[in-house]
């Protein structure tokens, strides 16, 4: 059987004229995981040394730290401050519009208070990519895409990004914009599967969006499955990963890649050799049989 294309050595961020890797490396567990300063240093060289350009946070991630909101992306300025020549090795990616303690919230005044602020703590005159976290049901996109527009002219943010949105809130949000969305990030993993079926990367090919995939392990779950479907989409990918000397999480990274919508899986590990791990994943060659037989697994039924 013919194998599937490898994935490129490098994407797109959307239609913007930005490079970036195959993967990403996420923060969200950064400030959770105790880190110092030094320690985050060491897992963004790691990130950078296994080939990684694109780093996911928000302004959320971290809340409930030492520092409140804002500890992940602080941690980062922290880092970018005490050796600035890393910005430049890195398309920077951050999200708002979640208020602490969670009404969404992408009202004009805060969402641009909130690019400044997350502007402050990372220490950088301009994001690459910024996303809005989750859906405001209450703002207007037409309201969230000048706000957005207006961050973009005033060079505070490169691309934009959207997180949880569905396929409407993106068609209507995209409608508004002068410049195009470049990104989606759902949540994507062999454990989280809907969607393949349910328009959401269809819509990503159609748009020229770049899916970005969180939780590409289920959160680690698909290392500790706990029920009789997730043991079986694990066992698969051992098959598939063992034959070809890598690992389960490194398999699952593969099977995300090898999509023809060019998911790029954020990695979400705070370990230096299990970031290093998953650049395996680029080397990997996927069947039509591999690839639905992991399908098959996460629906937990044959394919009609
Ligand atoms: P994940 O890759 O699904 O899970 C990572 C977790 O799995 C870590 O706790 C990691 O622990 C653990 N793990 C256990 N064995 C592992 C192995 N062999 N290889 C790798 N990890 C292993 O990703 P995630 O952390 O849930 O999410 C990834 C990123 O997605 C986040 O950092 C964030 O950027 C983004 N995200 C976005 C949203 C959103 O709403 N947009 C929500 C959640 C996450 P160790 O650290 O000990 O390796």
């Amino acid at each position: 059987m013919t194998a599937l294309p490898l994935p490129p050595s490098h994407r797109q961020l959307g239609q913007s004229d930005i490079a970036i890797s195959p993967l990403a490396w996420g923060m969200w567990r950064l400030a959770d995981a105790g880190c110092n300063a030094a320690d985050a240093a060491r897992l963004v060289h790691a990130a950078l040394d296994a080939g990684i350009t694109l780093f996911d946070t928000a302004d959320i991630y971290g809340f409930g730290g030492a520092s409140g909101f804002g500890d992940a992306e602080a941690m980062l300025g922290t880092v970018l401050a005490r050796e600035p020549a890393l910005r430049a090795q890195m398309v920077l990616a951050t999200k708002g519009g979640i208020r602490p303690s969670r009404p969404y919230d992408q009202s004009a005044a805060y969402l641009a208070s909130a690019i400044d602020a997350s502007l402050r703590r990372l220490n950088v005159e301009t994001i690459d990519l910024y996303q809005i976290h989750r859906p405001d049901i209450l703002a207007h996109p037409q309201e969230v895409a000048r706000t957005l527009e207006d961050a973009m002219a005033a060079g505070k943010v490169r691309t934009l990004g959207v997180s949880n949105f569905t396929v409407q809130q993106i068609e209507a949000l995209n409608h508004f914009l002068v410049s195009p969305l470049a990104a989606t990030q759902p949540q994507i993993s062999p454990l989280r599967i809907a969607c393949f079926e349910n328009g959401e990367l269809d819509q990503a090919m159609r748009l020229g969006l770049t899916p970005l995939a969180w939780s590409p392990l289920g959160g680690g779950r698909l290392l500790d499955p706990e029920t009789p479907r997730e043991a079986e989409v694990a066992s698969v990918l051992d098959r598939i990963g063992g034959e070809q000397g890598v690992s389960r999480s490194v398999a699952a990274y593969g099977w995300l890649m090898a999509h023809p919508a060019g998911i790029v899986p954020i990695v979400g590990s705070q370990n230096p050799d299990r970031i290093a791990e998953g650049a395996q994943a680029l080397a990997m060659r996927w069947t039509r049989e591999d690839w639905y037989a992991v399908l098959v697994a996460a629906r937990g039924e044959k394919l009609p």
